[in-house]
């Protein structure tokens, strides 16, 4: 390490302690918000420093440090604040989620307080021996680092397989953040080669190939050819190995070759195309909505079916409501269907004149005479107000 480089170290830590020692937060999403040069010095240094490393250098414990969490997230594009953005974005200007982190890759969907509530680090490590806790709440790519940096200094296997084996959420963000595990590493310094050829002297098991695979299609991570040979080698080779082709190991994992290419097969503008259409099936209701819905999933089922499994994990993952994506009518519809009636309609005529409409409430809701009063009640209450006012 040049001379250049401890004073350097030295200026940090000295800067570091004294953040600390005024109570302000340092864990890693506020530390970047609030003085994102610092850490980003931290990351410049060869051989490779780090916020952790260099919070260990000022002697504080992480467990200590203030922990801040901002409870909005702040739309790019118009600068205003939400809890979370995908409904805005569309709303607003007519961008998908997936088109607008193509646009700004390091923005974030959800504010830092709803994603600890939604993916929290909480779950239980694997292998209590060798997986690591969590001291951060948050992924960033400079925890990721932090974390392999951690691995690498116990002096355990750095590679893909071996880590993935305990800490999943490690390799996971390794390929969200860098593509690949290799890409990873070598931000570290590290020798990917060197590290696969150590790993592949242990030999997969057929089950351990299809344990991967499986998990790879839990997770809706790429399974295509391609994808594992790129971020996965041992794995993609041990599949060739094992069963004779790649594609054969997919059959013995129970996956589709088929419904894997077929992934493939439609385009990213195609998926943006269904879920704008999907945003708009959001805002109907009645049978405008049913229609759209089966407008939209005679086209794409067979890719939404291959992706998502089914429209309304479609719509979940996508942050719209999955009621909106069932083919029955919806308590609400029934509600507005009511409201429409004329004041006088009475359950008798109402059964006469519109018999579908009367069982469906029936069926829904219970003895039609009383809902009609119910729902015509409101109705009269809300008039009434809205001439006071
Ligand atoms: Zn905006």
């Amino acid at each position: 390490m040049s001379s250049t480089t401890k004073s350097q170290i030295s200026r940090m830590v000295a800067k570091i302690k004294q953040l600390h020692n005024q109570g302000i937060p340092l864990n890693l999403t506020a530390a970047k918000r609030r003085f994102p040069d610092l850490v980003e010095s931290a990351y410049a240094v060869t051989p490779f420093l780090g916020w952790r490393k260099l919070l260990i250098a000022a002697g504080i414990d992480y467990k200590d440090i203030e922990r801040e969490y901002l409870n909005y997230v702040v739309c790019k594009i118009c600068g205003k604040d939400f809890s979370i953005l995908t409904g805005h974005l569309m709303g607003t200007h007519s961008m998908t989620p997936k088109e607008y982190r193509q646009k700004y890759p390091d923005a974030e969907l959800m504010s830092e307080t709803l994603r600890i509530a939604h993916r929290g680090m909480r779950q239980k490590p694997i292998n209590l021996k060798i997986t690591l806790p969590h001291w951060e709440e948050l992924w960033t790519l400079e925890y990721l680092l932090d974390r392999i940096e951690d691995y690498r200094e116990r002096g355990g296997p750095i590679n893909f397989y071996s880590i993935h084996a305990h800490d999943r959420s490690t390799t996971d963000a390794a390929i969200r953040f860098f593509g690949s595990w290799d890409a990873a590493i070598t931000r570290l310094g590290l020798n990917p080669g060197e590290n696969r050829k150590q790993a592949s002297r242990i030999s997969l098991s057929d089950k351990e190939v299809i344990n991967s695979l499986k998990d790879r299609q839990k997770n809706g991570l790429p399974l295509n050819e391609n994808a594992i040979y790129t971020s996965d080698l041992r794995l993609y080779n041990a599949a060739r190995r094992r069963f004779g082709s790649y594609r054969k190991a997919l059959k013995a994992a129970s996956i589709d070759p088929e419904k894997v290419y077929l992934i493939n097969r439609y385009s990213d503008e195609e998926l943006n195309k269904v879920i704008k259409a999907a945003y708009k099936i959001n805002q109907l209701t009645g049978e405008a909505r049913i229609k759209a819905l089966k407008n939209l999933d005679k086209h794409y089922w067979p890719m939404v079916c291959a992706r998502y499994k089914s429209w309304s994990k479609f719509a979940i993952k996508i942050g719209l409501n999955p009621d909106k994506f069932s083919f029955c009518e919806q308590e609400e519809d029934l509600i507005i269907a009511i409201k429409k009636l004329p004041s006088n309609m009475t359950a008798g005529r109402l059964f006469k004149e519109n018999r579908s409409l009367y069982g469906k409430i029936w069926y829904r809701f219970g003895p039609v005479s009383i809902v009609l009063k119910k729902y015509h009640k409101i109705n009269h209450v809300l008039r009434k107000r809205g001439k006071k006012l």
